[in-house]
């Protein structure tokens, strides 16, 4: 059978830590969301399964109740896979299992042992795009196991981040990918600085306060409060330095604001998966200063969009600050265009999915 004609039943399986709109989910809702445009424009059919509270315009959502997920990135390395007393996880891939014979495939965009587990159980393949790197024994377990059984359905944002499995030898890295026209080239930045992610302990803001508070130049925050104590703490050790917080914004919002800023502070302690925040910057003309790990990495071009400093050195960090201006505006846009447009996204994507399909239909 010749799948390339064929326009596919999705149906997206969301991550199941927090509603789809309350940027809880991090970088994953901003993800599925393009993927999800992405491919209805293309002609295939999705349909969303998602916590109760969760919106997106323009696709049906069947809303789960029950208790969230515990995200990944709060967890010990050796901690077991746990799920909590009327688990909306369990419910939404109950769910999926009632429903699966309408469609062609389940995209999982969870990074939790249960879809793993369930991938050989169901009768419709699942695709998991693994959205972090390894966190956990129980989840490398999880996710090396399927990859062993099925590994055309894996799916990585950037080498860096496979690299963490071990068990993963030439992952299929799909990358990420926004919509470029509804972010503004910003010719002209203000004297300030931009720190974009939810605000916990792994992506380390309290570095990037530092450095605003050493160069003097302003800094503005964006996105959730994911940890309450631990934007307290960071409020009361620096109360003068120049950071101000806004918010977490819609895209259009952030767009707006985000261009106007001298470059983008990429900050984390651990291995970014990709990296969302850093595209949208380059997108508005935002060259990116970043820890040299993770997806950042990859995307970073040293001198020309940004520079990638030393990790946890907050010297490095304000060294690079100094020279933001030896790097073009327009140079970070151009990349943007060229390497992250849903377009290239989309080839990508749809490549990867009808193998899947093409090996169920084989076996
Ligand atoms: N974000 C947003 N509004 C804000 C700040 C952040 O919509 O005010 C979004 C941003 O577009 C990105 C996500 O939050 O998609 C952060 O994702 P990223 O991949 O950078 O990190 P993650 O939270 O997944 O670790």
């Amino acid at each position: 059978m010749n799948n390339e004609a064929k326009k596919l039943q999705l149906l997206f399986a969301s991550t199941p830590v927090a509603a789809l709109g309350s940027g809880l989910g991090g970088g994953v809702e901003l993800t599925l969301k393009n993927f999800a445009e992405e491919l209805q424009r293309r002609g295939h059919q999705i349909k969303i399964v998602a916590p109760e509270g969760s919106r997106l315009q323009g696709f049906p959502v069947k809303e789960i109740e029950g208790s969230l997920q515990i995200a990944a990135q709060t967890q010990k390395r050796d901690n077991p896979i746990i799920l909590p007393e009327n688990s909306v996880l369990e419910q939404m891939w109950d769910y999926a299992r009632t429903v699966q014979d309408r469609f062609d495939l389940i995209v999982n965009f969870a990074y939790d042992w249960l879809p793993f587990y369930l991938t050989p159980f169901f009768t419709r393949p699942i695709a998991h795009l693994v959205s972090m790197g390894s966190l956990t024994t129980a989840m490398d377990r999880a996710i090396a196991e399927t990859w062993r059984v099925f590994p055309e359905t894996l799916a990585f944002h950037s080498h860096a981040q496979a690299e963490t499995f071990p068990e993963i030898v030439n992952p299929r890295c799909l990358g990420n990918a926004i919509a470029i026209e509804k972010y503004q080239f910003c010719e002209q930045p203000d004297n300030t600085l931009a720190w974009v992610a939810r605000i916990a302990p792994e992506k380390a803001l309290e570095d990037a306060v530092i450095a605003s508070q050493k160069t003097g130049i302003p800094l503005q925050i964006f996105g959730k409060i994911d940890r309450q104590d631990y934007w307290q703490q960071i409020q009361d050790r620096y109360p003068n330095a120049p950071i101000k917080y806004q918010g977490f914004l819609t895209t259009e919002e952030l767009q707006a604001q985000l261009g106007k800023c001298r470059a983008l502070l990429m900050t984390p302690r651990w291995i970014e998966a990709f990296g969302n925040v850093a595209i949208e910057a380059l997108a508005c003309g935002v060259p990116i200063i970043a820890y040299k790990r993770g997806g950042p990495r990859e995307i970073v071009r040293e001198g020309q969009t940004g520079f990638l400093v030393e990790p946890d050195s907050v010297e490095g960090l304000i060294a690079a600050i100094e020279r933001i201006d030896e790097c073009d505006r327009h140079a970070c846009r151009e990349q943007a265009e060229r390497e992250y447009s849903l377009k290239a996204l989309g080839d990508r994507l749809e490549a990867w999915l009808y193998e899947i399909v093409e090996a169920r239909s084989i076996t």
